[in-house]
């Protein structure tokens, strides 16, 4: 029989409106705010430990400070038996959907209240800056109260267990979004976070529980991926796999289902990207170079939709790069919970060795670079010369800025490009021409385009976020087609 999307979900017009609202987020330039934020700095982060309905084991390690290398707290981290008896006693949450969605609200609410010790957290467990924590917290209550407003009348049927697989760069939006769709659709969940960052995703799931998601329809098994995830990705047991991280691992998780699971078991993949932006010469330079230096740098570059490789226009390019290289040389790299700094480090030395190494290569390409800490694992921002994107081998994860000129005339070769990289998640333009803006939106393929504007910080509900080809399978994060493949397919039967 053929499926049909599950029945009762409300419609996107439904969503946007009355019944629910984005987060409204914390004022940073209110002093009231500032000094309960302030308060939150000494919090003590608590460790992790799988959070199981069976007693788990596991070796307990230390995580530390990317910024200072300071032990934040420990984590136990799941053995092969944790994650097997984890299995065993996964239920599927059978409460009515509108019970699931108030207890989604209701996080949401706790998520909010907690705003302490997830700052503290997310800054010294991820070395995000005070922005970003405020950024992340909105948009993991926006994931828990979108996808309760579309599903609170659903009636469809849960697929079974789900996994669901991580990125340490959204350790709590990505981590809350995946989970708040599978818990929504009613199916039992076991999350594995990010190897770097179990700390705030314990805090999410202890929220969680607090607010009613029964244990057996959420556990917590943070750990490595050659035992966790390879464990969640070879058994036939589960249902469904979402995932968020490299496209490599995306491609090792799907030939590990294909081999293990039903066909046609979905995995849902949001991965990397090589991401342009075309400048041309009626774009205005300050508004874009504000753009240029939001969609590089913010968050130390490490978020999937950063901008790799920026095109200029030839006629405007020695005014634009003189403006970004006075705009870098602005920038604060530093301690993540400064107010003032812009940039925080990058997730572990790992991260810090491979764009090191990478910009050791491409030494004579270096067209500016500024100042970073020496202590700690930070990357200071660099920006790069290159003849075009097919210059780069690969995504660098952080605050490298690739920048090449085109011609008038050679808008077109950009373009096919760009997308003969095969990536496609975002694309930024810079244009006053109407009907260029037409042409080249047409011509892209990316999951997200912005125009005019910067090119990260998909909004939920407004700008569902996802790429296509080798960035990821769809559907799109926050928006209205991603709860419903949560869903087991519906049959139509005969005479319908
Ligand atoms: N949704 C994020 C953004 O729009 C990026 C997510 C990611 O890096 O995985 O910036």
């Amino acid at each position: 029989a053929e499926a049909r999307p599950p029945a009762g979900l409300a419609t996107p017009d439904a969503v946007f409106g009355e019944g629910r609202r984005n987060s409204q987020g914390f004022d940073l330039s209110d002093e009231a705010t500032l000094s309960r934020i302030e308060a939150a700095r000494g919090v003590e982060v608590p460790d992790a430990v799988p959070l199981t309905v069976s007693p788990p084991s596991g070796q307990r390690v230390p995580v530390r400070n990317p910024a200072t290398a300071e032990i934040v707290a420990h984590v136990t981290e799941a053995d092969a038996e944790t994650v097997a008896r984890a299995m065993d006693d996964a239920r599927n949450w059978d409460a009515p959907a509108a019970e699931r969605a108030a207890v989604l609200r209701r996080a949401a609410d706790l998520y909010e209240a907690h705003f302490g010790v997830i700052f503290a957290t997310l800054a010294r467990e991820g070395g995000k800056t005070l922005p970003d924590c405020v950024g992340e917290l909105r948009e993991a209550v926006d994931f828990l109260r979108y996808y309760a407003a579309e599903g609170d009348g659903a009636t469809g049927k849960p697929r079974g267990l789900i996994a669901a697989i991580s990125p340490w760069n959204f350790p709590l939006a990505i981590f809350t979004g995946q989970i708040a769709a599978a818990l929504m659709a009613g199916n039992a969940v076991l999350a594995k976070p990010a190897e770097q960052t179990p700390l705030i995703a314990a805090i999410a799931v202890r929220l969680l529980h607090e607010a009613g998601v029964p244990a057996a329809a959420l556990q917590l098994l943070p750990g490595q991926g050659g035992t966790v995830g390879a464990a969640l990705t070879t058994d036939a047991r589960i249902k469904g796999v979402v995932f968020t991280g490299s496209t490599e691992t995306a491609q090792t998780i799907a030939r590990a289902m294909a081999e293990h699971m039903a066909p046609g078991t979905p995995l849902i993949a949001e991965t990397g990207g090589l991401n342009a932006m075309i400048v041309d010469s009626t774009a205005l330079p300050e508004q874009a170079v504000r753009d240029i230096m939001a969609s590089s740098f913010r968050s130390a570059g490490q978020r999937c939709s950063a901008l790799r490789c920026l095109y200029v226009q030839e006629d405007i390019a020695p005014h634009l790069i003189a403006m970004i290289k006075g705009a870098m040389d602005e920038l604060r790299v530093g301690d993540p919970w400064q107010l003032s700094t812009d940039v925080g480090p990058v997730i572990d030395a790992e991260a810090q060795q491979g764009i090191d190494t990478y910009l050791e290569t491409k030494a004579n390409h270096i067209l500016h670079r500024v100042w970073a800490p020496k202590q700690g694992h930070f990357v200071p921002p660099v920006l790069l010369r290159v003849d075009g994107i097919d210059d780069l081998e690969r995504e660098v994860f952080g605050p490298v800025l690739h920048v090449a000129t085109f011609r008038a005339g050679e808008l077109n070769r950009v373009i096919d490009n760009i997308n003969a990289r095969g990536f496609g998640l975002t694309f930024g333009l810079h244009t006053r021409i109407d009907s260029r803006v037409q042409e080249v939106t047409d011509a892209i393929h990316a999951g997200n385009i912005y125009v005019n504007r910067n090119q990260i910080g998909a909004v939920v509900g407004s700008q569902p976020f996802g790429g296509e080809g080798l960035s990821g399978t769809g559907p799109k994060a926050g928006g209205p087609l991603y709860l419903p493949r949560f869903f087991a397919p519906e049959p139509v039967s005969a005479g319908e």
